[in-house]
This record gives C-alpha cells, sequence and structure tokens, in this order.
C-alpha cells in the first residue's frame, strides 16, 4: 500500500465485488467487502457460468497467478457441441451450429459457488459476511460514512455498490433509476448427473443444447464435476450435473407464483419423455424463477467517491451470457484506476471519473446486445446462438 492509496469498501461479495477485492489484495490497497447474506453458499444464484475471454482476462488481471490457474482447473471441459433441438429432441437443422468462443477460444464453464469459492481465497479476513448495507453519507472532506443496517458504521475514503440487480448503493446513488422487468421470466435448476443417468436422453448428458419452442428457448449444459481438482483446496464437492435454464415470455409459465413445478409440467406436458425427465428429477430447491430486468441507461453523472459496477448499473437478461462477465471487466477496470491513484498518477475522482466514462459505454453496450439477444431469442428466428452467447 502506498500513502496514495484510498481504503476501499466493497457492497457486495459477488463476481464482480470479490473479483476486485483480489485485485486491492495483490495491489496492496486496504479494502473490505461487507455481504448481506449469512455465508457464501446461503443463497442458491444460478449454477453453472459461462466465462467469456474479456471475463477470463478481467479475473487474469485481477487474481494471483496460483489462483487463475486453479481457476482454470477447476472449469468443465469445453462441451463439445452445441445441439439445437426441439422438444421433441429432433435436430433443428435451419438453425445456425455456433461454438460458444471468443476470439477462438472456448468458454470456461464453471460452478458459481466453485468461482465465489476461488474468488474469497485468501482474502476472507476483508469479507464480512451478515452485514447488509443500509445507506451512507457523503462527508464535507469527501469521506463516506457507511452505514449498515444492524445499525453499525465504518469510515471510508471510497465506497464500490457492487450489490448486484437489487443495489442499495444504487437507490441512493441514483434515486428512482432502478431496471425494468422485460416481461421475460428465467426459470433454472439443476438435475443431478446420477439421477438423469437412465431416464434423460443421453445426447443431453453430454453436450450442451439449446432448445427452441414457441415463445421460449432452453439451454441444458451437461456439467462434470472438476476432474482435475487440486488437493488441498477446499472447494465445496459438486457432485456432476445437469444445468437447465428457460427463457420464455411470463404469459408461458401460467401458475409458476402457486407451484412451479406444476407450470414446469404443465409447458412440457407434451414434450419428449426423455426431456421431461429432466424436471421430473430436478432437485426441487434448487429450482429458481427470476424476472428478467435490464438497467436503463443511467445519464452522465458528477463524480464522487461513491461508485458502482456489475448488475448494480447494468443489469441484463442472463440469455445473453454477458452479466457476469461485464461485472468482471468492470472489476478490472476499476482496479486499473486504483492502481493509478495508488502509484501517484491520478487523484481519487479524476480516476473514478475515467472509471466511470468506460462503465456507461461497456454497460450501455452490454445491456443493448443483451436486448438484442432476447428479442433474437424469443421473438425471432434469426441468428438464435448468437442470442445465447454474444
Ligand atoms: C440463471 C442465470 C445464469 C447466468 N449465466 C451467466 C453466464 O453464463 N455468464 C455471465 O456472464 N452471466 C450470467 N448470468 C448473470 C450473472 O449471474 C450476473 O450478471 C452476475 O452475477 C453479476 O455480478 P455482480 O457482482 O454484479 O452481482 P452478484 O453476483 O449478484 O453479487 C451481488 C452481491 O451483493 C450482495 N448484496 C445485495 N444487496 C446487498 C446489501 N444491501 N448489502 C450487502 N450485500 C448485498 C448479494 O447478496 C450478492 O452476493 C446468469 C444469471 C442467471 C440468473
Amino acid at each position: 500500500m502506498t500513502t496514495n492509496s484510498p481504503h476501499v469498501t466493497i457492497i457486495g461479495a459477488g463476481i464482480g465485488g470479490l473479483c476486485l477485492a483480489q485485485g486491492l489484495q495483490q495491489a496492496g490497497i486496504a479494502f473490505d467487502v461487507y455481504e448481506k447474506d449469512a455465508a457464501n453458499d446461503s443463497r442458491r444464484q444460478g449454477y453453472r457460468l459461462r466465462l467469456d475471454q474479456t471475463g477470463l482476462a478481467a479475473l487474469a488481471a485481477c487474481l494471483p497467478p496460483q489462483l487463475n490457474a486453479l481457476l482454470q482447473q477447476c472449469g468443465a471441459p469445453p462441451s463439445p457441441g452445441v445441439g439445437m433441438i426441439d422438444a421433441q429432441l429432433s435436430t433443428l437443422k435451419d438453425k445456425g451450429l455456433q461454438d460458444w468462443q471468443q476470439d477462438g477460444q472456448p468458454d470456461l464453464r464453471i460452478n458459481r459457488l466453485s468461482l465465489r469459492e476461488i474468488l474469497l481465497a485468501g482474502i476472507s479476513e476483508h469479507v464480512h459476511f451478515g452485514k447488509a448495507f443500509d445507506r451512507y453519507r457523503e462527508r464535507a472532506d469527501g469521506k463516506v460514512d457507511v452505514y449498515f443496517t444492524d445499525g453499525s458504521g465504518v469510515l471510508t475514503d471510497m465506497l464500490v455498490g457492487a450489490d448486484g440487480v437489487h443495489s442499495a448503493v444504487m437507490g441512493w446513488r441514483f434515486p428512482g433509476v432502478r431496471p425494468e422487468e422485460s416481461g421475460d421470466v428465467c426459470i433454472y435448476g439443476t438435475t443431478a448427473m446420477a439421477a438423469a443417468a437412465h431416464r434423460v436422453a443421453p445426447e443431453l448428458q453430454s453436450d450442451t443444447s439449446v432448445l427452441f419452442e414457441p415463445g421460449l428457448a432452453m439451454v441444458i449444459d451437461a456439467m462434470p464435476s472438476q476432474p482435475n481438482m487440486p488437493p488441498g483446496l477446499a472447494l465445496t464437492d459438486i457432485p456432476d450435473y445437469l444445468y437447465w435454464a428457460m427463457i420464455g415470455k411470463r404469459e408461458r409459465f401460467v401458475g409458476m407464483e402457486q407451484d412451479l413445478q406444476g407450470c414446469i409440467a404443465g409447458i412440457t406436458a407434451s414434450w419428449s419423455p426423455a426431456l421431461q425427465a429432466l424436471f421430473e428429477l430436478a432437485d426441487p430447491g434448487a429450482i429458481t424463477v427470476a424476472p428478467i430486468r435490464h438497467a436503463r441507461p443511467v445519464p452522465a453523472w458528477k463524480t464522487s467517491a461513491i461508485t458502482v459496477l456489475g448488475d448494480a448499473i447494468h443489469a441484463m437478461s442472463p440469455a445473453s451470457g454477458l452479466g457476469a462477465n461485464t461485472a468482471l471487466a468492470d472489476a478490472a477496470a476499476l482496479l486499473q484506476a486504483l492502481l493509478d491513484v495508488a502509484h501517484g498518477h491520478s487523484g481519487l475522482l479524476p480516476a473514478i471519473a475515467r472509471y466511470e466514462h468506460e462503465l456507461r459505454l461497456r454497460g450501455n453496450a452490454a445491456v443493448a446486445a443483451s436486448r438484442r439477444g432476447s428479442i433474437q431469442l424469443l421473438g425471432s428466428e434469426e441468428n438464435p446462438m448468437q442470442a445465447l452467447v454474444d
């Protein structure tokens, strides 16, 4: 740490907040992370993430080399292919096939919990669980008082809202600017591979499949357990599973509020039995519904010592596979800005202003791409695969 280094308070120990924290740790910049959940695994938050080259480069910039190497080892091997199917498991020949790749490099598929465990490694003493942000107050000297719902508070040089789609920091920083519901809904869950073995279609158990039905699309991704799990790393053991996520217009999910499994059974009633089994055998406690929200662009603002990253400012549909990758890119960009401050090349506010300029461009572009993706996915047949990857 240098005398120029600010103390950074991060709200939210999610993907973006922890990635930034790792970078700050590496740089010797003091930080603390406050997370409202009681523990890393106390809530289910999606199961597999596809990290593209943007996200992976950001992680490489923030993680120490040994953790970055572990990340690569803990990812599932690239899926052998992407199959386009309908609900009878027939191949859709008219759908363009495209692997999940960026610049010829395959995405890394990783379990979200494993990723968060890696992101917590070596910094857990600075990550405070069970601390929900409540509000902040800017002091005349530029410092920030941060208050938590338990009545406690801390004084910091800089506050980063990395608290996700329902960001309370955003609520104070930009009152009235909330993401809007798109009218689409995502239902996602997992089915243990062991349970699926005899009843779910074999091709779904080894591959990535994308299913198209009118007004609804679905990805099914076979996630083998990490074959190269390094010894001694305390990662939760996650048995092989099939990850699935369906996205559709809200009208397609009749009765989901009252009986989610009944709703899925209704949607899939005429589907191939080897596909229906995926849902019948799913872990009931793992099935989750998330209304899809898209951020509205925030008009240019006056920079202060309170900034944001990730879903907090650019929430988007999971269909695009861009949300976490963009949050990671934000974290790496903010780290770079804070390194400039720590090295005496910039004052804190000019550095944050530069970061926020990039953040606006990157976030707006990602949300726009995600909106286009959702429209293509559900509203038109044109280039549907792109909608899931781009
Ligand atoms: C089913 C599904 C699949 C997805 N797949 C992909 C994918 O393959 N690739 C991809 O790039 N993206 C994917 N996404 C999107 C991705 O999950 C998000 O964009 C990403 O998690 C955003 O990271 P973040 O750090 O901004 O927020 P989050 O990871 O949501 O973290 C926010 C954290 O802040 C905490 N928090 C909230 N409020 C408070 C408070 N008041 N005080 C303290 N802490 C608080 C939360 O508990 C949480 O831990 C998917 C999303 C879903 C739902």
